[in-house]
């Protein structure tokens, strides 16, 4: 059985899914998509419980783009903890809203307090911002940590937490920041696909990895390699956006994308294990 390492997972603090409604004021990206009490949330705990029962070795646990500082230092502070409690199974991703005059501060104190990385950085309501995230970007690319960005395929049915972001910008950010390990989320929302012009693209996207968060919910099982093909298999790391899907769902829709077992192996673990040790 291949290692299994999730990259894209959600824990919250204790006080965030006790009280979740105290914290909706103020904080509309989060009130979008956890207002509704069905919206799943875990801790540390529940994921690692999980992790046991599906057999997952390590996951990314990511924090969120809080408006207000106070939540975000709650939520980062949290993980940096979890990840001292587990560290044979954590590993955390701090989280700022990057257009906060706080941004750079807190993100800088999250790596310091021994966070492996940033993420999931996000806008839900607008396109990417590329001015707020380039500072973070550097500083990931100085302290060589990765940046787990929110991206989604522009086109297509909406849903939840679906930002009015274009590939454009994404782009831009990506050529902006050579030395910045990007992993765009959610597929890198259709990126992959232009890694098959002729000039530029696949050496602008060296420093670029895609997960497969809530990829189930988007696309058919081809898609899985499809973006193994063009971009490479140590470039399609598995992420479940758990608790939104298990890891157990992944594993049957690669089942069926026709990947070879070394190409399984990379994207079910080997890949993400390279990102973070
Ligand atoms: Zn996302």
């Amino acid at each position: 059985m291949a290692m299994l390492i999730d990259v894209h997972t959600h824990v919250f603090p204790p006080e965030v899914i006790e009280n979740r409604e105290s914290f909706l004021q103020g904080e509309p990206a989060f009130a979008s998509i956890y207002a509704d009490p069905k919206a799943p949330m875990v801790t540390a705990e529940g994921l690692i419980q999980a992790m046991d029962a599906g057999g997952v070795q390590i996951s990314w646990a990511v924090g969120f783009p809080w408006v207000k500082e106070a939540n975000a230092r709650l939520h980062n502070d949290y993980l940096a903890r979890v990840v001292k409690e587990y560290p044979q199974r954590l590993r955390g991703l701090g989280c700022v809203h990057p257009v906060a005059a706080w941004a750079q501060v807190e993100a800088s104190r999250c790596l310091r307090q021994g966070l492996h990385g940033l993420g999931e950085l996000a806008f839900y309501s607008t396109d990417l911002n590329i001015r707020a995230l380039g500072p973070l970007c550097e500083l990931c690319a100085l302290e060589d940590k990765p940046l787990l960005l929110h991206t989604n395929e522009p086109v297509g049915h909406r849903y939840p937490g679906k930002a009015p972001m274009t590939l454009a910008s994404l782009y831009g950010l990506i050529k902006a920041h050579p030395r910045t390990k990007l992993v765009l989320a959610h597929m890198a929302g259709g990126l992959f696909f232009y890694a098959l012009l002729k000039k530029e693209v696949s050496e602008v996207m060296r420093n670029v990895w895609l997960d497969t968060a809530a990829a189930p919910f988007l696309y058919q099982p081809q898609a899985y390699a499809l973006a193994v093909k063009l971009m490479g298999k140590d470039k399609v790391l598995l992420g479940s956006d758990f608790p939104l899907l298990p890891v157990s769902r992944y594993l049957k829709e690669l089942s069926l994308a026709g990947l070879s077992e070394e190409e399984m192996e990379a994207v079910l673990g080997q890949a993400a294990a390279g990102l973070i040790p």
